[in-house]
């Protein structure tokens, strides 16, 4: 049983989703604004968030960045609209882990919220750090540590990034992350894993645009260069 917050402000679809998630035996707080999910978010402890982007105080993004900032490391999925590529790499930039486009079956959802559960509960067995550049990855923390400040990594982007040191130097195919990461089953469209890349990217490459350590491997995969 986990406490799942959803922050949505359109009432029928929060209440779906609690009802659903609830016959799943999980406990569900709802919050129709950002101020209220990050006070709920805080209050107990938070097995993982859902987030709409478009909220009637402080959007998803900010919420997320919020979260994030004051060290909440639970999952966060974010709802975002149809054909929003930017606000999925925004989402993921600001730590969250992964996302489902509006209008979405109830079954895709819950699928990815039992599959970021399950990665939740794995616990790494050993700390792992390892530099990237001049940056260094703190997989433990979920952290990207630059020369000055920190960035928020999500469970997804660390699942991409553990895969990939564990074969760093090598290309390591989309579908090998997808179902290692993913899990089979899930489907996530094939856009997922790039996204990813490009929001790693942004924390991990002094200039994202000509990366040198996060590669293409071309009609492959990625590869990770340290
Ligand atoms: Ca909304």
């Amino acid at each position: 049983m986990s406490r799942i917050v959803i922050i949505e402000d359109e009432p029928e679809l929060a209440a779906g989703l609690r009802d659903n998630l609830e016959f799943e035996h999980h406990r569900v707080a709802l919050a129709p604004t950002g101020a209220e999910g990050l006070k709920l978010a805080a209050q107990k402890p938070t097995d993982l968030v859902l987030l709409d982007i478009g909220l009637p105080d402080i959007d998803g993004f900010e919420v997320c960045r919020r979260l994030r900032a004051a060290g909440a490391t639970m999952p966060i999925i974010i709802l975002t609209a149809r054909g929003q590529e930017i606000d999925k790499v925004r989402g993921l930039e600001l730590g969250a882990d992964d996302y489902v486009t509006k209008p979405f079956s109830l079954r895709e959802l819950l699928a990815r919220v039992h599959a970021a559960l399950r990665r939740a509960e794995r616990k790494p067995a050993a700390k792992l750090q390892f530099k990237v550049g001049e940056r260094t990855v703190d997989l433990v923390r979920q952290k990207v540590i630059l020369p000055k400040g920190e960035l928020p990594l999500g469970y997804y982007e660390s699942e991409v990034l553990r895969v990939l040191h564990e074969h760093v130097g090598e290309a390591v195919p989309r579908n090998e992350l997808l179902e290692r990461i993913w899990g089979v089953g899930v489907g996530p469209a094939d856009r997922t894993v790039d996204n990813h890349i490009v929001s790693l990217r942004r924390k991990l490459e002094p200039d994202p645009k000509n990366p040198r350590h996060l590669l293409t491997a071309h009609a492959v995969g990625y590869k990770l260069v340290l």
